[in-house]
């Protein structure tokens, strides 16, 4: 039952309880039956991040689904305004936002990848010399990943550490750096796919039943599925093909969509595996590895208060091939609808309706298809980094400084070789003709100098605000380029075609919005209006679970939390003076 514990959550009563006349309803006994058989915590926390979901999804979709994102909206509290308050919008940045309930200048993940300045190259936020990744069913991986550098502890590590005992913690997604960082430093099992199998790494537990799973269902059973749309054409949104969408390989820009690969041979080749990803077929694989782990861990049903992540991955490789205006995107959430509906069902029937807490929120939203935007006749276009670059070396060599001056632009931020931000920071003249330089490239709307950004300064932009609290010292570039808006940043250079139809990782609105649902023990259902911030789902879930966060930029959502309500007959506190 979901009645509240021990407590009697009177929010939580009148939204379950069925609508019947006063005198047809049987008084007290339900409730106070149900009382004593629910527990006084959630079981299960269970965090469902779809990846690159725009909050303006739910409305111009909702029309469509009867599955999990409908329950969600109908029984949980549906959070409208919820938007990322940071720059860096993007998919390790938000997860360990999510996880954390703090943003990077506070968590450390400031990117997907950022220039290491000690050894001189890339890295992944999840990069962990000391690691070893390792696939199930003799799946082949390399390199090593951790949630090491995150630099507050998850909620899930908290979960674990404060309960008083067994709290098992478990995540699933596509990408390793989604769930790495829901699950924290110690995951029981953190697990993703690469190239075709199911991996994860010596930092956390492995979990022999995966064993059996990628045996018994490898990703290449889907190689030759179809994906068709759900519903009659006239039921989807706008045009069939975006302009400036980039199909994967193997596909064009219409349905039906064949999970054949590149040449449709007998046999997956990477073709297939990059179409499989960008497919809801993805999703549907998630959702049953999720359930797996539900049924062979019996989660919900342990001493402690159990963790599931799931971050859906699919939603982004579509949306960056096709965009957000597509038949693709809509389909996808079609199904994923279905999915989800799924999943939740199954924590009805194994943990029991009420005895979980589920979050659903977005890592990032999604700028449209540039060339799609450019037929509103709004200034759209492509950001291309190569150009900056090429600027910042030219003004350079004017002022003699050695070439190149630029070690790397990684996302929107510019780092300089080893020495040369040292040498500029002296030399106005130098770092005001680079400033200009860059702000002269078309789509650029400004650029901030990291000591602009330091210690998250009180400033009345909204830019600036979101640059800041992107800041990590070390780690972020030495200046940080904003584009203008509807314009997209890519590494392609002009003249080659580039590698995704659109992006995300800007201070604006279209990549921060993102949808927040609740739903369960707990939880008073409702539509919300006021601002929140995905930051504010684990200081929500740490008091739902009665255990402190050791740091958060986010807030409790207060105001989707059932209040506990005394009984008449029991002795207030001023009774007892
Ligand atoms: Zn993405």
């Amino acid at each position: 039952m979901i009645f509240g514990g021990l407590f009697l959550f009177a929010g939580l009563i009148k939204a379950q309880t069925p609508k019947v006349s006063p005198s047809a309803a049987k008084p007290l006994a339900k409730p106070v039956q149900a009382a004593r058989t629910s527990p006084t915590r959630p079981k299960l926390v269970v965090v469902i991040v779809v990846d690159q979901m725009r909050a303006d999804y739910v409305d111009k979709f909702r029309a469509h689904w009867t599955g999990g994102f409908r329950r969600l909206l109908e029984k949980g509290a549906w959070f409208r305004e919820a938007a990322y308050p940071y720059a860096a919008t993007e998919t390790c940045v938000g997860h360990a936002t999510i996880s954390t309930g703090s943003v990077p200048a506070s968590h450390g993940i400031v990117a997907n990848a950022w220039w290491d300045r000690e050894s001189q190259k890339m890295i992944t936020c999840t990069a962990d010399p000391k690691a070893a990744n390792t696939g199930y069913a003799g799946a082949k991986t390399k390199d090593g990943d951790s949630a090491w550098r995150l630099r507050v502890p998850a909620f899930a590590d908290e979960l674990r550490f404060q309960g008083s005992a067994g709290t098992r913690v478990v995540t699933f997604s596509l990408k390793a750096r989604s769930a790495i960082m829901l699950g924290g430093y110690k995951a029981d099992g953190a697990t993703w796919t690469d190239n075709g199998g199911l991996v994860t790494s010596n930092a956390f537990g492995t979990l022999p039943f995966l064993e059996e799973f990628a045996k018994a269902r490898p990703i290449k059973q889907d190689y030759g599925k179809t994906w068709t749309l759900s519903l009659p054409n006239s039921d989807y949104l706008y045009g069939e093909n975006a302009a400036g969408a980039v199909a994967p390989p193997g596909w064009d820009l219409t349905f039906p969509h064949p999970l054949r690969g590149k040449a449709a041979g007998a046999d997956p080749d990477d073709a297939f595996y990059q179409q499989w990803t960008t497919s809801p077929y993805a999703d549907t694989y998630l959702t049953k590895l999720a359930e797996t782990a539900i049924d062979e861990m019996s989660l919900g049903k342990g001493k402690g208060i159990d963790f599931l992540g799931v971050s859906y991955s699919s939603p982004d490789y579509i949306g960056h091939a096709f965009g957000p205006r597509s038949w693709e995107i809509q389909d996808t959430y079609i199904k994923l609808d279905k999915d989800l509906a799924e999943l939740l069902d199954h924590l009805d029937a194994k943990v029991g309706a009420g005895n979980y807490v589920v979050a659903l929120s977005a890592d990032h939203g999604v700028v449209p298809v540039p060339e799609d935007m450019q037929q509103t006749g709004a200034d759209a276009g492509i950001l291309r980094v190569p150009d900056v670059q090429q600027k910042i070396e030219d003004t350079l060599a004017k002022f003699n400084y050695p070439s190149p001056a630029v070690a790397r632009i990684a996302s929107a931020d510019i780092y300089f070789s080893s020495g040369v931000y040292d040498k500029l920071k002296n030399d106005a003249a130098a770092v005001n003709a680079v400033l200009e330089a860059i702000r002269s490239v078309p789509g650029v709307a400004d650029v901030y100098r990291a000591e602009e950004l330091v210690d998250r300064p009180a400033t009345r932009s909204p830019i600036r605000s979101a640059e800041a609290a992107s800041y990590f010292p070390g780690r972020s570039g030495d200046l940080l380029i904003v584009p203008k808006p509807y314009w997209l940043i890519t590494q392609s250079p002009s003249g080659k075609p580039r590698e995704n139809g659109t992006g995300h990782g800007t201070p604006y609105y279209y990549d921060q919005h993102v949808p927040i649902l609740l739903m369960g023990w707990g939880i008073q259902p409702g539509e919300y209006f006021a601002s929140a911030s995905p930051a504010d789902i684990a200081p929500t879930l740490a008091s739902l679970c009665g255990i402190t966060l050791s740091t958060h930029d986010g807030r409790v959502l207060t105001e989707a939390l059932v209040k506990k309500q005394h009984s008449p007959s029991q002795p207030s506190a001023t009774n007892l003076r």
